[in-house]
């Protein structure tokens, strides 16, 4: 590979333009005063499915905009390897995902604060939340108007949806019009991350504006392949881009946005991580740090499938070639319809004991049926609905597994290797059953295909989950905030024992929240862009003046 020494010269160097990468690149240029450079390793976002917001079912294989990774075998599911899409394109994961807008409960982040993270209580970053929405329903005490990421309803109820929250409200689970709201329990409609009716990613809210600006350079297709130091001081990023390997330094910090997966194999491949897995790859060591890649977290879902006793599933509008072209013409001309929905119409938040302070349990509810994610609909009508235990206590990992920066580290969650998790998912499941056996949602089923009537027990219900379940594709804290010696970056997410070095992206987030990532991830953003600008701020020469 040619070296070319090209010497570049920026302020900030950002790796990774997904959900929080934008966030930072927007607002570290917004004053004009700083020289920022902006590295993906994906390309532009023109592909038409990205911004089609039912698109995303078409990019679970699309290598042109999905690292595509996969888990090693996981040890309690069967040894399967579970699929793990993440987006390598402007926008990041955010370009890809499935749109729905969640923040996670009150007491997530009152959680983070009671580890010791200063400045992270519900509180703190409920302002952050705020200046990113731009609320389709308006500002009040928790929702925010005019920032940059599009928050809309869906556009209009469905009969199936409607029959899943009157069941839900049947089995005791309150309607709730705003999971974002006081209270997240409930069964409702999600919200979405749209503007009308189109993909509203951070490349799309925050990017396109600050691509504008001349103080900030993006440079698309660039891996960035090692951080270089100074000592224990960041000075800048070795990347790769087509034949090249370029260097770009950078004067004031190095700030790491890759993402859950990508921000610890970059440590990693840089020096920072376990020794022993770093010399085994030929990587010399400045840091022996166990904590990073460690403590990955991800929320497993398992799937229940219907057969629909009536024709009113997207099945039937997506194989029948008249609705299929009515519903693209409804979207070209109205923006509205099947292609302006996401990867959950409805869902619910429920407490699988009573003895719980919030809910422990997420439903995703789906108008369609498939086999497997991104596959083909089945030809006859059919729905599903999916569990998730929202705050898993399984612990896994990412590591390298060569010295090559191109090369897949390896992951893995470990998904159902806590018993807690185990007896979660199958009282989630038991949870979901009431539901559907209510008779307004039994009228609606012709059959329960999967797990189906043999599927009894607890113990067929955990074997089930074990044979079945996979991601909801929310991996986060494996270069997690905290004091502890595990822990990867502080309270200011700079990595721990380095100067002049941030992680910034889900990675940190000291454990899952209880809801879809994307929306913390953009609020971690915010709050990371205005902690280095405040950093930068209090250590500016002072002006004396005569
Ligand atoms: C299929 C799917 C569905 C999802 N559905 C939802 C949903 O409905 N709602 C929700 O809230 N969340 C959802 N999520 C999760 C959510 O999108 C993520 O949690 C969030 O986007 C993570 O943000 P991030 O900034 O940490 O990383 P990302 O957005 O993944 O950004 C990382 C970026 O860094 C780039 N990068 C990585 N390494 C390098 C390198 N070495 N050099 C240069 N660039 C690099 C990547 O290409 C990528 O663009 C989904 C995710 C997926 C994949």
């Amino acid at each position: 590979m040619a070296a070319t020494p090209q010497k570049q010269s920026f302020d900030y160097i950002i790796v990774g333009a997904g959900s929080a990468g934008c966030v930072l690149a927007n607002r570290l240029t917004a004053s004009g005063r700083h020289r920022v450079l902006l590295l993906e390793a994906g390309g532009h976002d023109r592909h038409m499915w990205i911004h089609i917001p039912l698109g995303f079912a078409k990019l679970f294989d699309n290598p042109k905009v999905n690292w595509l990774y996969a888990s090693e075998p996981e040890p309690e599911l069967n040894n399967r390897q579970i699929i793990q899409p993440r987006g390598k394109v402007l926008g990041g994961s955010s370009s890809i995902n499935g749109l729905l807008y969640i923040r996670g409960q009150k007491q997530d982040y009152d959680h983070w604060r009671q580890l010791g993270n200063a400045g992270w209580a519900f509180e703190d970053v409920l302002p952050y939340f705020k200046r990113a929405e731009d609320q389709e329903r308006g500002a009040d005490d928790l929702h925010g108007v005019g920032g940059p990421l599009c928050v809309s309803n869906v556009c209009e109820p469905h009969p199936l949806c409607e029959a899943f929250i009157e069941a839900a409200e049947q089995s005791g689970i309150p309607r709730n019009d705003d999971f974002n709201g006081p209270a997240q329990e409930g069964a409702g409609y999600f919200q979405l991350t749209t503007k009308n009716g189109r993909r509203w990613s951070t490349a799309a809210g925050y990017l396109r504006q600050a691509r504008k600006r001349p103080n900030l350079t993006v440079e698309l297709n660039a891996l960035a392949t090692r951080i270089l130091f100074s000592g224990r001081r960041a000075g800048g990023v070795e990347y790769r881009q087509g034949e090249t390997t370029r260097t770009a330094y950078a004067d004031g910090e190095v700030i790491l946005a890759g993402g859950a997966f990508n921000s610890p194999q970059l440590l990693q491949l840089s020096g920072l991580g376990p020794a022993e897995l770093l010399r085994a790859h030929g990587i010399e060591v400045i840091a022996d740090m166990p904590g990073v890649g460690a403590d990955l977290q991800d929320h497993l879902q398992v799937r229940m499938q219907f057969r629909c006793t009536e024709p009113i599933t997207m099945n039937d509008v997506v194989n029948d070639w008249r609705h299929r072209y009515g519903a693209g013409l409804r979207y070209i001309l109205s923006r509205k319809g099947l292609l302006s929905i996401g990867a959950g119409y409805a869902g619910a938040f429920l407490r699988t004991r009573p003895d719980l302070d919030s809910p422990d349990v997420q439903i995703h509810f789906l108008i369609f049926s498939t086999e497997t994610a991104g596959a083909k609909l089945h030809p006859f009508s059919g729905f599903m609905a999916s569990v998730c235990q929202l705050r898993p206590e399984s612990r896994g990992f990412v590591r390298i597994k060569s010295g090559d920066p191109a090369a897949a580290p390896a992951i893995q969650p470990r998904y159902l290797s806590s018993r807690t998790d185990c007896a979660t998912i199958v009282a989630g499941l038991n949870k979901l059953r009431q539901i559907m056996n209510r008779p307004v949602m039994r009228r609606l089923i012709a059959e329960e295909r999967m797990p189906g009537p043999a599927c009894v027990t607890d113990a067929d219900l955990l074997a089930y989950a074990r044979k079945t379940g996979t991601t909801v594709y929310h991996p986060t804290s494996t270069c997690r905030m905290g004091s502890d010696p595990a822990a990867v970056v502080d309270e200011r997410l700079r990595v721990r024992g380095f100067e002049r070095l941030r992680v910034v992206d889900a990675s940190i987030m000291p454990t899952l929240v209880s809801g879809n990532t994307n929306a913390a991830a953009v609020m971690i953003g915010e709050k990371g862009a205005d902690m280095i600008l405040q950093d930068a701020r209090a250590s500016a020469p002072v002006a004396i003046s005569a």
